[in-house]
């Protein structure tokens, strides 16, 4: 048996017939960028997040970028202020706070949840620092009851990168009173072919209820232009290309079946793999809030991975790491030694995370694809309960 990781031809396979609509339709249209199609998935999407205002862009990391940038033009953050950001994370959402021209500030993760710990949020903050951009690493969301309540405490903005987590539903009835009408300023997601909902080249979306913040990011990702060449802000070119929001219009109807299975498939994993080698994900207390992007198993140390990494291989298992180096051991974040860009304080760096360290030295994804069989599920379980060193 052969398991790839992930096959984006099967994942798009069953939905052949409405992508070729979809396709044919735009190309009849005559109309390619930000026309009917991008307005309808705008609505669509921003609506099914519980947003009232969405704005498509080029890509996830455009969609962070702009939406911190629209908050410095609207006044509400200034450069140089510094954010709170997850130190395990993917590279993009450390890069969108630098791209704005403010300091990301990075917050150890929860061992247990992988995503940033809200216990640590109070001693990362200094006084400029101004807002918290969250991450739903994996899929799973960030405690935002206890972010919310910190950010409202400190008057701090927040954001969320879900460029993991489509679909991943926070009920309201979880929250405390004290938050349970706080929300994010803006929220920013990645259509990214392998995202679960995942566009046919690249995509992305600022999906938020403050309008203001909308027409901005609308207006930013347009040249700065809300009127055709009149410049309010030095802009950038990032849209959602019509054929892109076609493709997207004709996988959202599915995307919550995909998670279903998903998290079918996640508990068949937490259920049935017994193997001390192994420290499996959590499944949270709503499983609503997890939406497996990835299904991450965690190893002893970077040896035994590697071990497990073969083993699996040998079964014909596919199996990836999310992700190797975090973002402040790479060498874009090396210190600048003039000082003049936006970095990360460099006293903050080296050797302060060594649970994201670690994390990134014992991660290993295994399939967890709605294309999965039940006998592939039961192959892969079979094959991590096989693992011995
Ligand atoms: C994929 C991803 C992004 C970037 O999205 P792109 O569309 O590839 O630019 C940002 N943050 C996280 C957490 C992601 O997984």
């Amino acid at each position: 048996m052969k398991i790839p990781f992930l096959d984006l031809k099967q994942v798009n396979a069953p939905y052949m017939d409405a992508l070729k609509t979809a396709a044919s339709e735009v190309v009849e249209s005559g109309w390619y960028i930000r026309g009917a199609y991008c307005e309808k998935f705008e609505k669509e999407f921003a609506a099914y997040c519980g947003f009232a205002h969405g704005v498509g862009v080029g890509n996830g990391l455009d969609a962070l970028t702009l939406m911190l940038r629209a908050s410095i033009e609207l006044g509400r953050l200034a450069p140089g202020d510094e954010i709170l950001v997850p130190a395990n994370t993917y590279i993009a959402t450390v890069l969108a706070v630098n791209a704005a021209g403010l300091v990301p500030v990075l917050v150890e993760p929860d061992a247990r949840t992988f995503n940033m710990d809200p216990a640590r949020l109070a001693d990362a903050c200094t006084p400029k620092t101004r807002g918290i951009l969250a991450v739903h690493l994996y899929g799973r969301l960030a405690d935002m009851n206890a972010i919310w309540k910190f950010a409202a405490e400190r008057g701090l903005l927040v954001f969320e990168d879900a460029a993991q987590s489509h679909g991943a539903f926070l009920d309201r009835a979880n929250l405390s009173s004290l938050v349970s009408r706080l929300s994010s300023n803006a929220v920013a997601y990645s259509f990214y072919p392998t995202k679960n909902l995942g566009a046919l080249g690249d995509a992305g979306m600022v999906v938020t209820d403050d309008v203001e913040l909308a027409n901005v990011v609308r207006m930013l990702g347009n040249y700065g232009s809300e009127k055709k060449y009149v410049n309010k802000y030095r802009g950038v070119n990032s849209r959602l290309d019509e054929i892109q929001a076609a493709f997207l219009l004709a996988k959202l109807p599915h995307l919550d079946a995909w998670n279903a299975r998903r998290r079918e498939i996640a508990a068949r994993y937490v259920g049935e793999v017994k193997n001390a080698l192994l420290r499996l994900p959590e499944i949270p207390a709503d499983p609503r809030e997890h939406v497996w992007h990835v299904f991450t198993v965690r190893t002893q140390d970077r040896a035994t991975r590697e071990v497990l990494q073969r083993h699996l291989e040998s079964r014909g298992i596919g199996s990836l790491i999310f992700y190797p180096i975090p973002p402040h051991r790479q060498e874009a974040y090396a210190a600048s030694p003039d000082g003049t860009e936006f970095l990360l304080p460099a006293d903050r760096l080296e050797g302060k995370f060594p649970i994201a360290e670690n994390l990134a030295d014992t991660v290993l994804s295994v399939p967890v694809s709605q294309v999965l069989t039940d006998e592939e599920v039961t192959e892969i379980i079979g094959a991590l309960n096989d693992f011995v060193v």
